[in-house]
């Protein structure tokens, strides 16, 4: 069984990385944050490189670009660790441009590189039923299905280096306008004196129903927020790379536009670290403090 490297321990690297040591894999954990892998009952490396070295696979589930240069180009980076024979696999959501070159540089070493972006949020994690869309040279899935078959259970191959993220920053889009949209939607209706939790359940019987509106808010307007998902920053980081895709393809991309907009208003007003979700409440906010819970069943503090 091939040993790992998980780098970067937070809400999805973390449960990755307990499923991975659950299925019997020895797990190298590391993270800017110390004594994290050995909260989480992974083995503690003493850096990226010294994960890297110790691993078969290395994994990275990182917040950025910037994080991603720094764990695979920095000084104690995976590059400079990385030996023949090993598999890179980033499972960020990131710039697709920029895998071609962890692709060349890792190949330089004789290791090889996927990217992959993730869907299905920490509750996919934690259930191991991630969907995988993976960028990079077809005949290096089967050298990673094994740790595919622990975290996901649907993988793509969407081509070449860079189309995993490409794929995933396209669909996190759609996934962040479905949340905005019936955040909105939802606040709009509760101010016009509608009853949220019908309002909902028509929504879903009809035309505007969407992911969010049947995933989502079926919780939120019982005042579960589903906490551990992807939080305001990450989301407005995603919309980033998007909208960064659009303008380098020449795609007018406006909706993208005021769907980041949405979310900076939610970074600006006190939500910027809490689950994406939140966005409803930030919309609330400005709405004169609307918030989608029947009266009486709003949590005192979602925190
Ligand atoms: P997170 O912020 O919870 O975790 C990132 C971790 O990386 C943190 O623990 C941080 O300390 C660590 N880190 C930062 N820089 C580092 C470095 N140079 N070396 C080692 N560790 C470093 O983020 P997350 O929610 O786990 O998301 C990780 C990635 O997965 C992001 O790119 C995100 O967009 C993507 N993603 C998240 C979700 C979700 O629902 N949370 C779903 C799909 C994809």
């Amino acid at each position: 069984m091939p040993s790992i490297a998980m780098i970067g321990l937070g809400n999805m690297g973390s449960r990755m990385g307990g499923r991975l040591r659950d299925a019997g894999h020895v797990v190298h954990g590391s993270d800017v944050v110390d004594g994290r892998a050995a909260q989480l009952g992974l083995e503690p490396a003493a850096g990226t490189g010294a994960a890297t070295a110790a691993a078969d696979i290395v994994l990275l589930s990182l917040p950025s670009d910037a994080a991603i240069a720094t764990a695979m180009a920095g000084p104690d980076g995976v590059i400079g660790a990385a030996r023949p024979g090993q598999l890179v696999i980033d499972l960020s959501t990131a710039t697709p441009g920029n895998a071609a070159r962890w692709e060349r540089e890792l190949e330089a070493r004789g290791a090889a590189f996927l990217d992959a972006g993730i869907s299905g949020g920490p509750g996919g994690a934690d259930a191991g039923t991630l969907t995988l869309m993976v960028g990079g040279r077809a005949e290096l899935i089967e050298r990673a299905q094994g740790v595919f078959d622990v975290i996901g259970s649907r993988v793509f191959h969407c081509g070449a280096a860079g189309a995993g993220h490409a794929t995933k920053v396209v669909n996190n889009y759609l996934n962040g306008m479905n949340l905005a949209a019936t955040a909105e939607a939802l606040v709009v209706g509760v101010k016009a004196g509608l009853d949220p939790r019908q309002l909902l359940e028509v929504i879903n019987a009809s035309t505007g129903a969407n992911w969010a509106s049947e995933h989502r808010f079926p919780r939120i307007v019982e005042g579960d927020y589903i906490e551990g998902g992807l939080t305001n920053a990450l989301m407005a980081k995603d919309l980033d790379l998007y909208l960064g895709l659009a303008d380098a393809l020449d795609v007018p991309a406006a909706l993208g536009a005021a769907c980041r907009t949405t979310f900076t208003v939610a970074m600006a007003t006190g939500y910027r670290d809490r689950v994406s979700n939140t966005v409803v409440d930030a919309i609330g906010d400005l709405a004169g403090g609307v918030r989608v819970q029947p009266d009486g069943d709003r949590p005192k503090d979602t925190t």
